[in-house]
């Protein structure tokens, strides 16, 4: 899936940019430790799924686990952006499954090698309808929701986040530089689990908008 849709406006996707251990409860519960600055790693495009496909499980992982998270849409790119006008560059927000194979993850880890295979398979990067930033007048006052064949798994709140979602935008673009299309997706709060074929997926972003994916 190259394009996303924006209050129904199609968007090119670019760089997909993840935050790691950005909500303490989770860096707990995989006995993390927390970061001065946000953990960044990537998914590639190929990775990335809106509702039209089921999520499809690596036939190499046994314990693949949903993420739910804020996801932030780069409207307007730049390099230094101050974290004071960070939120100026935002067209838009979403809300997705950083799709994990913990046990890769954990290999990867053990050895020091880079997560990609645990990150970024097919379909590892789920993502809903984006709703325009101008309805979403503050981004650490959300809350949102992850179900699992409707029982609630994860609860977040963006006020809990380490990392602000302008002090994300700040970061990456002094490092990476953004551009228009990117993709952020900004960290899961506790409760992650694991997907088992036929289980059913849902998110929702504070009454804002909701997605669901069948688990092939
Ligand atoms: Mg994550």
């Amino acid at each position: 899936m190259a394009e996303l849709l924006v209050d129904t406006v199609p968007f090119r996707v670019g760089n997909i940019f993840c935050i790691g251990r950005n909500y303490a409860a989770h860096a707990a519960e995989l006995g993390n430790a927390l970061e001065e600055e946000p953990l960044v790693f990537l998914k590639p495009t190929s990775a990335l799924i809106g509702e039209d496909a089921p999520i499809t499980l690596p036939a190499y992982s046994q314990d693949v686990q949903h993420e739910a998270e804020l996801v932030v849409l780069i409207g307007k790119g730049g390099a230094d952006i101050a974290e004071s006008g960070a939120l100026e560059h935002v067209a838009a927000y979403g809300i997705g499954l950083d799709l994990t194979a913990r046990d890769v993850q954990s290999e990867a880890k053990r050895k020091g090698l880079p997560w990609v295979k645990a990150k970024g398979f097919r379909t590892a990067a789920c993502v809903s309808a984006l709703v325009d930033a101008r309805r979403v007048p503050d981004p650490q006052a959300l809350h949102f929701s992850l179900t699992v064949n409707g029982e609630t798994r994860q609860q977040g709140d963006t006020a809990m986040m380490l990392f602000s979602v302008a002090n994300i935008v700040s970061t990456l673009s002094r490092i990476y530089g953004l551009a228009e299309g990117d993709l952020i997706y900004t960290g899961t709060p506790a409760g992650v689990s694991a997907l088992a074929s036929g289980d059913t997926v849902a998110v929702q972003l504070d009454g804002l908008v909701s997605a669901a994916w069948r688990v092939a």
